[in-house]
């Protein structure tokens, strides 16, 4: 079975109740625990899901964990941690870049976060709450290396490679391929840096949070000479200080979604 983040990425997160579960996120939970028919959702593209099995915890593990998380970002006083991170305080409001948007954490009187929304109003969606809250707990302090890695240079990374490459490398590369102008005007909306286009390919480093810039590769393929575009997504050396690989993964495949 696959992680539930695995599964909720592929889940429509329309809450429709069809699977007999309250929400999307807890038939992700149940599924992943091995205690739900994944069959019983039917907007869920099951081939995408084949062969992947995972470290099995039991739905209870899970919702703890999830809990746990909760309640540990609930306890963290985002006042002090805020700079550290790039993010800014206003008054009750602490204020986080993502990817082309921002995200508005309301604070308590004491600087412990209330609620989370997108400054451009969108509904959070589970898998970018999981992130945000992990990156402001990881609350890495490694300086940014300015060297620019493949995820398989981090620790037991090897199972994150090929979802990476899956639905964020090659995503990217059809993007390119296809919408390249397109994909360029909407990487205005975010904040980039050291941009490079050429009729061979496309280079720039975006910083999807304050304190992980993404750098992407992409090489123009040729059919002439059977060579397919190929796009390849870099981080920072010092990104596992700052989220797991699983977030740097999720990061990635966000970027390709916003695109
Ligand atoms: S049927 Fe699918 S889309 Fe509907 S709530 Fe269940 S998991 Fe979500």
């Amino acid at each position: 079975m696959p992680s539930y983040l695995e599964l909720l990425k592929r889940l429509p997160k329309t809450n429709c109740k069809e699977c007999g579960l309250e929400s999307c996120l807890l038939f992700a939970l149940k599924v992943s625990a091995g205690e739900w028919d994944i069959s019983k959702c039917p907007s869920l593209p099951k081939e995408e899901l084949a062969g992947k099995v995972e470290e099995r915890i039991t739905f209870n593990q899970l919702l703890e964990n999830l809990k746990e998380l909760k309640e540990r970002f609930k306890r963290l006083n985002l006042r002090e941690v805020a700079h550290n991170l790039g993010a800014k305080v206003e008054q009750n409001l602490a204020v986080l870049p993502y990817l082309d948007d921002e995200v508005l954490i309301e604070l308590d009187a004491n600087g412990y976060p209330l609620s989370l929304k997108s400054q451009k109003g969108f509904e959070p969606d589970p898998r970018d709450e999981i992130l945000l809250m992990n990156y402001f707990l990881y609350n890495g302090d490694k300086p940014l290396s300015q060297e620019f890695v493949g995820l398989e240079s981090f620790p037991h990374s090897l199972s994150k490679v090929a979802t990476l490459k899956r639905y964020a490398e090659e995503p990217l590369a059809r993007l390119f391929d296809e919408k390249r102008e397109a994909v360029l005007e909407a990487l205005k909306s975010f904040k980039i840096s050291q941009l490079k286009v050429s009729n061979s390919g496309i280079s720039f480093i975006v910083y999807a949070l304050p304190r992980v810039p993404l750098m992407v590769n992409y090489w123009a393929g040729d059919p002439e000479e059977g060579l397919s575009s190929y796009c390849k997504v870099l981080y920072d050396a010092s990104a596992i200080s700052y989220l797991d690989l699983e977030c740097l993964v999720f990061l990635a495949e966000r970027l390709a979604e916003k695109l």
